[in-house]
């Protein structure tokens, strides 16, 4: 769906009780909210497919109600929980609530649909095998270019974690790059503008 206003959107999430796609749930983990995948997966494959909203980049949080561990709960997205891209920002559900990792399992690839012009879906594809019940992660600086001023220390662990996560501008330009031919939405779009 795309550039709706908040208030249309807020309609449709009011109209039933959200379902996340097939291959993923919601769940409460040590990171607190965070997807899983329902099935095993094989790295290069797509653990779902999804569309999404894009709203104007305003402040707006929206309200939705969606299973947690298979029991409904209204959740608040908020500003935080979508992602910027020029004016606008967009979010799917539960996509929105994916945490980050700086050697994630996964990530994601658009896709445009047969009759379509322009990119409507995505296939959140894993990078590497999966078993029912792992979480569902990406790198966030691959996407978001400053997080928005929510910048966080990251604990995922993994060898090469970034520390502080600060978007694509806040990495060291030896990590930028590394990851230049991998960066897409807000990332791709500033790295450009800045070196044209
Ligand atoms: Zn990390």
């Amino acid at each position: 769906m795309h550039c709706d206003q908040p208030n249309d959107v807020q309609k449709v999430l009011d109209g039933s009780i959200v379902m996340p796609p097939e291959g993923i749930a919601l769940s409460r983990g040590p990171f607190g909210l965070g997807l899983i995948t329902t099935h095993a997966v094989r790295a290069g494959e797509a653990i779902y497919r999804s569309d999404w909203f894009t709203v104007p980049d305003t402040e707006h949080s929206f309200s939705v109600r969606t299973p947690v561990d298979g029991e409904i709960e209204t959740l608040t997205i908020t500003r935080m929980h979508s992602v910027k891209y020029g004016d606008t920002r967009t979010f799917d559900i539960p996509g929105c609530f994916m945490n980050h990792s700086c050697n994630p399992t996964s990530t994601s690839v658009d896709l445009v649909e047969e009759g379509q012009g322009e990119v409507t879906l995505y296939d959140q594809v894993a990078l590497v095998d999966l078993a029912p019940g792992d979480a569902v992660t990406c790198d966030y600086t691959l996407f978001d270019w400053d997080c928005d001023g929510h910048q966080f220390v990251c604990a995922c662990g993994s060898t090469g974690c970034y520390g502080r996560v600060a978007g694509f501008q806040g990495l060291p330009s030896e990590t930028q790059d590394r990851l230049r031919d991998r960066i897409y939405y807000e990332s791709a779009r500033m790295s450009s503008l800045l070196n044209p």
